[in-house]
C-alpha cells in the first residue's frame, strides 16, 4: 500500500470512528466518556445508568404532562434533571457591553423583525467574527410550534437561514409527514452563528446566545417547543440528561410544553433512528391537535 492509499484508509477509519462516537454521544451524552473507569464514582454512575435503562421511563399521559421530570434519577448527584425553566425577564435588566455590537435596547423589541435588526451584528462571543451570516430563524412569528436545533452548519451560514442543507430537507419531510409545513412553525437554533467545522457549541457560547433565544420564544409565545437533538434539549432545559432519557418526557419552559427528538443530521448518520423519530412526531402531532 503506498503512502497516499494508507492516508486515505486512515482518514476513512477516523471518519467512521468519529461518526460512531457522535451517534453514541447523541444517544448517551457524556456518560460515554466514563465507560472504562473502574472502581470510580463514574463506574458507580454507569451502573445506575444501566439500571435506569432497564427500567425505562414510561410515556406520560396528557394528564401528567408536567410531572414527568420527577421520574429522573439524580444519578448520585451528577445527573442534572431537566429544569422547569421560569421566565426571569423583568427581574434583571441585561447589561449590554458596547463591544457586543448590538442595540442596548434589544430586549425591548416588540417584534421578531425588530429583534433581528437589533442583534444581527452581534459580536458577543467569538463566533460573531467567524460567521458568514447571522442565522436568526424563520417561519411564522405567531407559530404554536417552535423547533430548536443546535447551531447553523455550513449551508445555513452561507444562506443565513436555519435547516437548509440535507438535514434541513429531511426536517421538511419529517414535518410534512405529520401535516405540518415550515411556514406554519418557527425554526431556529440555540446559537445564531456557526461554530467552526460544525463542532459542538461551547457552554460559554450557549450562555452568551441563550438570552436572544429566550426573547424570540417570548415574542412568538408558542404552545409547544420541539428540541432537535441532545445539545438543543440540554441547553434549553439546563440538564445533562441523555437524549434517550430526554425523549421520554414532556417538560416545561416558562409554561410552554417541550418535547425532544433526534436531530435530522443524526438521522442521516443513522437511519435506524427514523422509526423512533416518527413515534416522537406522532406524539407531537397528538399534542398539537389537542391545543386549544
Ligand atoms: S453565537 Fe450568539 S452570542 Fe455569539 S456572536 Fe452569534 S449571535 Fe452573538
Amino acid at each position: 500500500m503506498n503512502e497516499e492509499n494508507f492516508q486515505n484508509t486512515q482518514n476513512y477509519i477516523l471518519l467512521k470512528i468519529e461518526n460512531y462516537l457522535r451517534q453514541q454521544a447523541d444517544l448517551y451524552g457524556e456518560d460515554l466518556l466514563f465507560f472504562n473507569l473502574p472502581n470510580s464514582e463514574e463506574a458507580k454512575r454507569n451502573t445506575e445508568k444501566d439500571e435506569l435503562s432497564t427500567n425505562p421511563v414510561s410515556e406520560p399521559s396528557m394528564q401528567t404532562l408536567f410531572e414527568t421530570e420527577k421520574n429522573f434519577s439524580t444519578n448520585g448527584g451528577r445527573k442534572i434533571k431537566p429544569k422547569t425553566v421560569v421566565e426571569e425577564e423583568g427581574l434583571f435588566q441585561p447589561v449590554v457591553d458596547k463591544s457586543w455590537n448590538i442595540d442596548p435596547n434589544w430586549n425591548e423589541s416588540q417584534s421578531l423583525d425588530e429583534l433581528n435588526s437589533k442583534i444581527k451584528n452581534c459580536l458577543k462571543c467569538p463566533l460573531g467574527s467567524s460567521r458568514k451570516n447571522f442565522v436568526f430563524g424563520t417561519g411564522n412569528p405567531n407559530a404554536k410550534l417552535v423547533l430548536i436545533g443546535e447551531a447553523p452548519g455550513a449551508d445555513e451560514d452561507e444562506q443565513g437561514e436555519p435547516f437548509v442543507g440535507r438535514a434541513g430537507q429531511l426536517l421538511t419531510k419529517i414535518l410534512s409527514a405529520v401535516q405540518l409545513s415550515r411556514e406554519e412553525v418557527f425554526i431556529c437554533n440555540i446559537l445564531k452563528c456557526r461554530p467552526p467545522n460544525n463542532r459542538e457549541p461551547l457552554p460559554s457560547e450557549i450562555e452568551a446566545c441563550e438570552p436572544f433565544l429566550r426573547k424570540q420564544i417570548n415574542l412568538i409565545s408558542p404552545k409547544v417547543i420541539l428540541c432537535l437533538g441532545r445539545t438543543a434539549a440540554q441547553a434549553l432545559l439546563k440538564t445533562n440528561a441523555s437524549l434517550t432519557e430526554l425523549r421520554n418526557g414532556v417538560y416545561n419552559y416558562s409554561g410552554i410544553k417541550v418535547l425532544v427528538t433526534y436531530h435530522p443530521a443524526a438521522l442521516l448518520r443513522n437511519p435506524n433512528w427514523k422509526r423512533p423519530t416518527w413515534e416522537d412526531m406522532q406524539r407531537l402531532r397528538k399534542m398539537y391537535d389537542e391545543l386549544e
